[in-house]
């Protein structure tokens, strides 16, 4: 769909997208809710209509344990209402670690010269996909750093040689990018490649301190990066991924912008981020901001940022990366996050070149990872933890993207479709791809969910496919 807002009046400024003034005076009025407060909040949230600036400008706040914990059930509540026990898995594939920025807490900054600098060739590609496509993944991010030569060309190369990898019966069916901002020029000429979203992270909100972590390069330009998604959306590109980078400055301020931000889509074009991502910065080689993070955000904030993310914007998906280690993924997936990466690895070749069960060498990587498992072990312990790993790519294949996903999402139709598309592509997946061990916990798990599809007929067509499965064929879907 074609948002209301053309490109004739495409916006420039960033003062059009964030009220930076109106953000600080939210938090200056705000103030810990008391008992009552917090009830409002909360009963309002478990509404699943979302949270205005105020309203999370209080919630910030929360310190008492006994009010934390009160914020974590109504999340968790939220998260379990609209997503179930359904985790969706992909792998980032690192396609190039040139760079000319130099963002002061990432390894791929252009000052640090002892990193080895690869731009992977379609054949490079080729070869990391058929290693995740042989592991049984179905979902890709693409990764760049900013140079020209990954401009908007190379992106559709890239994305067709992805898609035109096969292996048997398996096959990548939803390419996501995360790289730098693009004209408008540029996003029309991505859409017709087929990607699902586009990831940009704001990083920081805050101008300022902006600034300070982009010296140079075209990254330096605060307007620009704010104002992708007013060039994204209006090409056609209306899944979009929006993040920032926790641990650059005051994580309450950044947050509240973050939401604006999404307030600000849903608004404009009628659809708010299809994801919101929530990296905490990592230690990076050569790179000492990042070891030393200017606001680092403790364990108990960052589960309180998911929390109230998942509060605030209950139809965005959360995604969390390896970044973090098992025991957090495992603890923030009850909280809301919805989306994790599996068997990372944070550099370009990385997948083809080396066993996935070995860590990736530091010096290679764009930052430290915290989750080393591969991922037949994450879905044996999603497993074990009672979630439903899901490969599901049929909303964006079958068009349902932008407003159209939102408009099943909200009145809970899209269970109609997440619940039995779960099952069906993690069924694939145990059929071709998984251990004995997981393939035995994965099978209870989909003849305990199955009884979960509330529509008869969706159960009984569900159960049809499961067994053609079994029969042979594959990439059935609703
Ligand atoms: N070059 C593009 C850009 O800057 O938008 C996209 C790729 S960049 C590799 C992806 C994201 O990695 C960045 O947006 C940033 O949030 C995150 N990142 C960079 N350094 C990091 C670190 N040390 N720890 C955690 N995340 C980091
Ligand atoms: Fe380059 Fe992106 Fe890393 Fe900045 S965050 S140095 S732009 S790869």
């Amino acid at each position: 769909m074609v948002p209301p807002r053309e490109m004739a009046s495409l916006v420039e400024s960033g003062k059009q997208v964030i009220d930076e003034g109106r953000i600080t005076e939210a938090l200056r009025a705000s103030r810990e809710p008391d008992e009552s407060r917090l009830a409002d909040l909360l009963a309002k949230a478990r509404e699943r209509k979302g949270l205005s600036l105020t309203e999370v400008a209080d919630l910030v706040h929360l310190r008492r344990p006994e009010h934390v914990q009160a914020l974590y059930e109504a999340a968790a509540e939220v998260k379990q209402r609209i997503y179930g026990d359904r985790v969706v898995l992909f792998a980032p594939l690192y396609v190039s670690n040139e760079c000319v920025g130099n963002c002061l807490y990432c390894g791929f900054r252009r000052d640090n010269r002892d990193l080895k600098r690869q731009t992977l060739t379609q054949e490079e590609i080729a070869s990391e996909v058929l290693w995740l496509i042989e592991h049984g993944y179905k979902r890709l991010l693409l990764v760049y750093g900013e140079t020209p030569r990954n401009g908007v060309a190379s992106m559709v190369e890239a994305v067709q040689t992805v898609y035109a990898t096969h292996s048997g019966a398996g096959e990548i069916r939803r390419v996501n990018i995360n790289a730098a901002p693009l004209s408008h020029e540029d996003f029309k000429a991505l859409q017709p490649a087929g990607i699902g979203t586009y990831q940009v992270f704001q990083e920081t909100y805050h101008r300022e301190t902006y600034a300070r972590m982009h010296p140079c390069g075209p990254k330096a330009d605060y307007d620009w990066r704010v104002t992708v998604w007013d060039r994204c959306i209006p090409a056609g590109i209306d899944d979009v991924g929006l993040g920032v980078l926790l641990g650059l400055t005051d994580w309450r301020w950044d947050l509240l912008a973050l939401l604006d931000h999404a307030r600000y889509l849903d608004e404009t074009y009628g659809v708010g981020p299809h994801t919101i991502s929530v990296p905490r910065l990592e230690p990076a080689f050569n790179t000492p901001l990042a070891t030393n993070p200017p606001a680092p955000v403790s364990d108990d904030e960052f589960r309180k940022i998911v929390a109230i993310v998942r509060l605030a914007v209950p139809y965005t998906g959360i995604i969390m990366s390896t970044r973090e280690s098992p025991d957090m993924r495992r603890e923030c997936l009850r909280l809301g996050v919805s989306q994790i990466s599996a068997g990372s690895r944070v550099s370009p070749g990385g997948y083809a070149e080396v066993d996935a069960e070995e860590n990736a060498d530091f010096d290679e990587a764009q930052f430290k990872v915290g989750d080393h498992r591969g991922l037949d072990e994450i879905m044996r312990d999603l497993c074990d933890q009672g979630y439903l790993p899901s490969f599901c790519t049929a909303c964006y294949r079958a068009g349902r993207t932008g407003p159209d996903f939102m408009a099943l999402a909200k009145p809970g139709e899209i269970h109609n479709f997440c619940l039995p598309n779960a099952l069906l592509t993690f069924k694939e997946y145990l059929l071709d791809y998984a251990t004995p061990e997981t393939r035995a916990a994965g099978e209870k798990v989909i003849w305990d969910n199955l009884d979960k599809v509330e529509d008869e007929q969706v159960r009984r067509v569900a159960e049809e496919r499961l067994a053609a499965l079994d029969a042979g064929q594959r990439d059935v879907y609703f």
